[in-house]
Parts: C-alpha cells; sequence; structure tokens
C-alpha cells in the first residue's frame, strides 16, 4: 500500500467539518442552474468567469465578488435538492463518511420568496433525499449567517423555525461567514449564545480569515464559538531572514 498516494488519501475515511454547499458543487452543474434561472440579476455576471477562481486574488472580498454567481442559486426546491445531490456526489468521491453542510436558510428564503420554516423544511428534505443516494454518509447542517447582511430579527425568525421543527438533529450549528470587515455586533453575540445555550447549537465562526487575531478572541469569548474557521490570516508581509 503507497501511504502517500493520492488513492490512498481519498479511500481513507474522513471527516469534512468546513465545507459550504455552494462552495462544493461542480462549476459545470452550477452554470446549468444559472442559466435556467435567467433574470435581470444574473445577466451581468459572466458564468465562465464568476464561479471558479482560478488565480490568486488581493482580497477575500475580492475572492467572494468573483463568486457572486452563487449567489443566485438555489431557485426552487428541485435546484436545492441537486446542489444537495451534487455536493454529497462531491464528498463521497473524496472519501468524506460525516460532513457538516454549511448553507443559508436566509438566501434560500429570499430568494424563493420563502418563510424560515419552509426554507429549513426544503433543506432538511433535500439533504434526506441526497442522503438516500449516499447512505454511508452521515450529513448534517450548519446555518449560516452573512456578516455583511445581518438582521437580527431575521436571526430571531430562523431559530424560531428551528424551534418550531422541534430542533431537528440534522441542524446541529450556526455559523457567521462572509467578508469579516463586517465585525459582530454585541446584540449578534448575544443571540448566538442564546442559541446554543437554550437551543443546543454549536457556534462557528469565520474570524482571523483577514481580520486581527481579536476577532477570534472576540468570537470565542463573546459569541460561545467553540470552531474558528479559518484562525490563520497570511502575514501581510513575509521577512526573508
Ligand atoms: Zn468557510
Amino acid at each position: 500500500m503507497n501511504w502517500g498516494s493520492l488513492d490512498f488519501v481519498r479511500n481513507t475515511p474522513k471527516a469534512e467539518l468546513h465545507v459550504h454547499l455552494g462552495g462544493c458543487i461542480p462549476t459545470s452543474i452550477a452554470k446549468i442552474m444559472l442559466q435556467e434561472f435567467n433574470t435581470d440579476a444574473i445577466r451581468n455576471i459572466d458564468l465562465d468567469g464568476s464561479l471558479s477562481v482560478l488565480n490568486p486574488v488581493s482580497s477575500l472580498s475580492e475572492y467572494l465578488k468573483l463568486r457572486q454567481g452563487l449567489d443566485y442559486i438555489p431557485r426552487g426546491k428541485t435546484c436545492l435538492t441537486q446542489m444537495f445531490g451534487a455536493a454529497l456526489d462531491a464528498l463521497a468521491r473524496d472519501g468524506v463518511v460525516y460532513a457538516e453542510l454549511r448553507h443559508s436558510p436566509f438566501k434560500v428564503a429570499k430568494l424563493n420568496d420563502l418563510s424560515f420554516r419552509i426554507a429549513l423544511q426544503w433543506a432538511l428534505e433535500a439533504l434526506d433525499r441526497a442522503k438516500s443516494a449516499f447512505p454511508h454518509i452521515q450529513a448534517r447542517l450548519i446555518l449560516g449567517i452573512d456578516r455583511a447582511n445581518v438582521n437580527i430579527a431575521l436571526v430571531h425568525e430562523v431559530l424560531d423555525a428551528f424551534d418550531w421543527l422541534d430542533r431537528p438533529k440534522e441542524i446541529v450549528g450556526l455559523d457567521v461567514a462572509g467578508d469579516e470587515s463586517f465585525g459582530i455586533t454585541s446584540e449578534l453575540a448575544v443571540v448566538l449564545r442564546k442559541a446554543t445555550n437554550e437551543l443546543g447549537l454549536g457556534i462557528t465562526i469565520h474570524a482571523g480569515e483577514i481580520g486581527p487575531p481579536e476577532n477570534i478572541w472576540f468570537a470565542i469569548e463573546e459569541c460561545d464559538a467553540t470552531r474558528i474557521g479559518l484562525g490563520y490570516r497570511p502575514p501581510v508581509t513575509a521577512q526573508v531572514v
């Protein structure tokens, strides 16, 4: 057995704890979905250039802007089901047996004009359908909150919907992600602590991705985060000794 071979790595059972649903689906599938969702909103997007980032970029904001095409899917429940199916397919091919997929109910509700109860039900049903095709993968959901678009009332609504659905075991946590130049307010920190203390949700926060170490401390001490993504900011200048 070649312990250093790609096949060995692929075939070794793995847990994937940091994967975003949109970032997990093949570009070719995302492109087809966007072509079907042919509205004014995406007419100016370069479908070939907006889904893959193949060259180095200077900032996270630039990276997110280049991938803005993903902001316009899923469109419809079938589309969401296909996204989960494509994601689990990709994970299965990499030998993943446990995955926590980060997924935004805010985006799904807004794009499809849904209540959060329905948006969460869509996600649970889509995940269930995808899991039936890949029964060897245990898949869970982490609900994503975008740093740049936080609406506390809507976060409360999502948590209420989670509670109303009897706190499904497939939903295991909350994530705060996106452009770190948007700080986490103390108001959101209170809601995150409530979510973990009263609803049993884990808290993971993208901090220290482009921001300073203080953001990581804030996530741990003020938001009760037990997992940090990514916690590593490349040095602004490299010094050769
Ligand atoms: Zn991430």
